[in-house]
């Protein structure tokens, strides 16, 4: 769906909603999308550049948090390399990717991000193998750069874990797999309890979903 189109949708129920809200546009991979999203209104970006080298990334998302700052939305970085779990397994030292804590200082302070996410062990989608985090290096990092920690990658990780990494520092959970599978077990059960229609399927998909959300907001306190 066009950037535009989500705008356009998001951002009135944003302003609207009884408890602030940002609106966030996540994993921003160029300089123009990340404008297009801050022209539209979005009040939150990600710039990720953690594919490319680690000055290039700390150049680019410098410039790109000046501009953001001078227009009142916040910036989100990425250092280290949370990839997906396609790739899972195939990794003699998947630490390799994992988010170095002296960087980190590093790039929070040339940077002035508002917040950083990090590669600790966690990897967005389904994952093949039970994750293990490190949570000593989250805290190390949290600790350090004093500034909120971002886990991408919520999806599948266990309720300890979550509970773990949030004592550790991380104040911001990017989760969307797990919320996705309920809203198919929602439609399985409206299928099953008979619905005969797609709108009549749709109260089931939402309500499973909103439960999952529910249930995520409780543990992430
Ligand atoms: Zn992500």
């Amino acid at each position: 769906m066009p950037l535009e189109r989500v705008a356009g949708y998001l951002i009135p129920m944003a302003e609207k909603a009884s408890v602030p809200v940002c609106v966030h546009y996540d994993h921003g991979l160029t300089y123009d999308k990340c404008i297009e999203a801050m022209d539209l209104g979005f009040t939150s970006i990600m710039y990720d550049c953690s594919t490319l080298g680690f000055e290039e990334n700390l150049e680019k998302v410098g410039k790109m948090a000046e501009i953001c700052h001078s227009r009142d939305v916040t910036i989100e970085g990425e250092l280290g390399h949370v990839g997906d779990n396609e790739g899972a397994g195939k990794l003699e030292k998947p630490e390799d990717f994992y988010t170095d804590p002296d960087q980190a200082v590093r790039f929070v302070d040339n940077t002035k991000v508002d917040s950083l996410a990090v590669a600790v062990g966690n990897a967005h989608g389904d994952y093949k193998f039970p994750p293990r985090l490190d949570f000593e290096r989250i805290k190390t990092i949290a600790d350090l750069t004093g500034i909120p920690l971002v886990l991408h990658g919520g999806s599948g990780l266990s309720d300890d874990d979550f509970r773990e990494a949030v004592k550790r520092g991380i104040c911001k959970i990017n989760i969307f797999t797990d919320i996705d599978k309920a809203g198919k077990a929602g439609l399985e059960k409206g299928i099953n309890a008979g619905a005969a229609t797609l709108t009549g399927l749709m109260e089931y998909e939402i309500g499973a979903m909103k439960e999952v959300v529910r249930k995520k907001i409780e543990l992430f306190r």
